[in-house]
This record gives structure tokens, C-alpha cells and sequence, in this order.
């Protein structure tokens, strides 16, 4: 796989290319490495009593808006160049969000599916006491990403409350509701994606209903399939890491998550046809929705989208080649630093919950993300107008200058 991290950097090249004042210039050279990245080896004592040793990571990128923020990915392809790829962007998206935190991102080498339930806990407590030192509600506050969920972050918050004495609750979000977590948090990536793509709906032409496709099925995905059928779009084409489904009249998003439910497969689902993630990623449609893992959408495949709009919600999914082939083709991308924001922007409000002790309805949660993306995203069609650049590049230089702006 093509390093994220060096295609993370080729995109901060290109905004500093476009815009090419020296302020910008300085910031760049200091962002091209975070400010602390830490790697970490976790015993785990595994249930046939072997100790297993597992590889884990932080990567605090930038505080400068204030304490570090970002998930945790338990991935086995995952390492550190991944986690500091994600750790950047972090910096960015909330810069992007107009929210008070800074980037970071973690991570540790595990299929856990491989794990039992008593070993993911130990494993996910063993992460928070290696790194305990530098976590806590006003330095570095982790979330979950990919295969991390509510239980766990319960798990770890727990971890570091036993360790630190905090009771704030505020050192983790993404709990379930019960346990300190916000309404809201666990659907807001994909809603908050939703809330995007309304936005720029009208100005990038797409009709009232649209034809979409989804690459990933797990939370965002998954979450997204559900929120845009229930919208009345048609999706036609979803999938996981084992292929995907097609139906050209349209899924029926509530039957297909019955089903994987029951299953555990989105294969054999009735009247759809099997198709590969590449000719899924190919398919005729209005919207594309990557919501898989980086460089999906890469030099090899690019020329063969045949999607309208790509709005990203996962990390990284299109590769800076990629980006320029798109460009060129007038396929604009809805960026993920914007697009996937809604995710740590409910982070952001289940932590200032945490600190003031306040419990906020999932309507008034999701009135205040629509609101944020909305606003950012009138700023980042505004800076690429400016540049006569891509929304990627409007939404880099509306990141920078915000970060910028900090560090005066
Ligand atoms: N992992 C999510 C992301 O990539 C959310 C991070 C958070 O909530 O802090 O944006």
C-alpha cells in the first residue's frame, strides 16, 4: 500500500504551492512532523494463560487549538506511518471544524476478531496504562476509529479514571450513552456526512434524489447506508471488506442490516448481485461514498469513476494522483478533513459535556453539527473559489490559517 503519510504530505506540498505566502510556508515545515509520536509494546495475558506481546501508538500531531483529539484504530495492517497519517489529518479536520483541539490519533496491530472478549479488554486497559502519562481531559483526549467501539472506550475510560483519579468522564469520547457518552455520537460521522452532502447538493447539481454507492459497512458505512435510504436516495451498491452487493432498483437498507445481522455477511442478500469492491467503486452513480480504509480511490482506478460527486467519509480514501486525475475530470471530492468531521465534532460536545457535568437531547446535538458543517463548508467552497482549487485544497488552507492564526 502506497504510505499515507508520504501522500498526507504531498497534499500539504500542494497547499503551499497554491498559497504561497510565507506565514503559510513556516507553519507547513513545522507540521511535516508531530510533535510527539509514541510507540508502545502491550503484554497481554492471552486465555491459554501464553502472554501475547501486542504493538500500540499515539501520535500527538499538534496542539496548537487545544488538547490533542483522535481515535484509536485497531487494525492488523495498521503502523505507525498510518497513525501519524491519521494524526495530521486530525490537525486539520479540527482546524476545519472550528473546534478547540488539536490532532492526535493511536493504534495498535490486532485483527481483533482473532481476540476473545476478556482479551480485547485487557489488551485495550494495557494501552491506556502504557500511555496514561500523556492522556487526560486537557492534553489528549482518544476516540474510537476503525474497530473500536463504545464498550471499549467504556474500558479505557475506566482504565485511566482507576490510574489518574480523573472522574471527569472527559478523558475518552465515544462511551456509550450510559457510561458518559453523547446522544448522538455513535451515527454522527455518517450524519454529519449527511449534513455535508445536503449542503453542497444544489451547488454541485445533483438531483433531489440521488443514486449512491457505499464502500465500507462498518459504523460510518453502515450508519450512512441507513441515513440516506431513510432520506428516500437510492442505494444501490454497498460493501465490506469481502466484496459487495448491487441492485440497480435500490437496496432496502433496513432488510440488508437485518440480514447481515443474521448472517454476518452482506453476500446472498435476495434479488442483488455480488459484485467486487472495484466494480462497485466503478459503478454509475451520483454519489460515491468511500468508507473504507486509505487509498481506495488511487491512479489505477481513478479514471474509471464514474460517480458525479465522492463525498469521503473515511480517512484518506483518495490518493493525491488520484485527486489530480478527479480535478482533471471536474469529479469534485467532498474532502474527509470536512466531510467526516461530524464524528470529533460530537466528540468535541460529548467532552464539554463531560466537564460540565451537562447531558445534551440528540436534537439539539444535531442542530449544532448541521450548523458547524454548514458553516464550514460555505468557508472551504470560499477558499478554493479564491485559489481556483480543489475543496481539498480550499479546506487544507482554511485549516492552516486557522492553525496559523493560533500561533501568532
Ligand atoms: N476517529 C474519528 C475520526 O477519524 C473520530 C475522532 C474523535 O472523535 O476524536 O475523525
Amino acid at each position: 500500500m502506497q504510505n499515507p503519510f508520504q501522500n498526507a504530505m504531498a497534499q500539504l506540498d500542494k497547499a503551499v504551492k497554491i498559497n504561497k505566502t510565507k506565514k503559510l510556508h513556516d507553519l507547513a515545515e513545522r507540521l511535516r512532523q508531530p510533535e510527539r509520536d509514541i510507540r508502545i509494546s502491550i503484554p497481554v495475558q492471552m486465555d491459554n494463560g501464553a502472554i501475547k506481546i501486542f504493538e500500540g501508538y499515539r501520535v500527538q500531531y499538534n496542539n496548537a487549538l487545544g488538547p490533542y483529539k483522535g481515535g484509536i484504530r485497531y487494525h492488523p495492517l495498521t503502523e505507525i506511518n498510518e497513525v501519524k497519517a491519521l494524526a495530521f489529518w486530525m490537525t486539520l479536520k479540527c482546524a476545519v471544524a472550528g473546534i478547540p483541539m488539536g490532532g492526535g490519533k493511536g493504534g495498535i496491530t490486532v485483527e481483533p476478531k482473532d481476540l476473545s472478549k476478556g482479551e480485547l479488554e485487557r489488551l485495550s486497559r494495557g494501552w491506556v496504562r502504557a500511555l496514561s502519562d500523556v492522556l487526560s481531559p486537557h492534553k489528549d483526549v482518544p476516540a474510537p476509529d476503525v474497530n473500536t467501539t463504545p464498550e471499549i472506550m467504556a474500558w479505557m475510560a475506566d482504565e485511566y479514571a482507576k490510574i489518574s483519579g480523573d472522574n471527569t468522564e472527559a478523558s475518552f469520547t465515544g462511551k456509550p450513552t450510559d457510561q458518559g457518552g453523547s446522544e448522538g455520537r455513535n451515527t454522527s460521522t455518517a450524519q454529519g456526512g449527511f449534513y455535508g452532502f445536503e449542503a453542497f447538493r444544489k451547488e454541485l447539481n445533483l438531483p433531489e434524489k440521488c443514486t449512491v454507492v457505499i464502500q465500507g459497512f462498518g459504523n460510518v458505512g453502515s450508519h450512512a447506508a441507513s441515513i440516506w435510504h431513510k432520506a428516500g436516495h437510492k442505494v444501490i451498491a454497498v460493501s465490506d471488506s469481502r466484496g459487495g452487493i448491487y441492485d440497480e432498483n435500490g437496496l432496502n437498507i433496513e432488510k440488508l442490516l437485518e440480514h447481515k445481522k443474521k448472517t454476518g455477511a452482506l453476500a446472498n442478500f435476495p434479488d442483488s448481485k455480488k459484485i467486487t469492491n472495484q466494480e462497485l467503486l466503478a459503478l454509475k452513480c451520483d454519489l460515491l461514498i468511500p468508507s473504507a480504509f486509505e487509498n481506495e480511490i488511487n491512479k489505477e482506478n481513478a479514471d474509471k469513476i464514474k460517480a458525479k460527486v465522492i463525498l469521503e467519509l473515511a480517512n484518506g480514501p483518495t490518493s493525491p494522483e488520484a485527486d489530480e486525475i478527479l480535478f482533471k475530470r471536474g469529479i469534485p471530492v467532498l474532502p474527509d478533513i470536512w466531510a467526516n468531521s461530524g464524528g470529533v465534532i460530537v466528540s468535541y460536545f460529548e467532552w464539554d459535556q463531560n466537564l460540565k457535568r451537562g447531558h445534551w437531547t440528540e436534537e439539539e446535538i444535531f442542530k449544532k453539527l448541521k450548523l458547524m458543517i454548514e458553516d464550514s463548508a460555505k468557508q472551504i467552497l470560499e477558499k478554493s473559489k479564491e485559489s481556483n482549487t480543489s475543496l481539498r485544497m480550499g479546506a487544507f488552507i482554511l485549516a492552516l490559517e486557522r492553525i496559523q492564526e493560533k500561533l501568532k
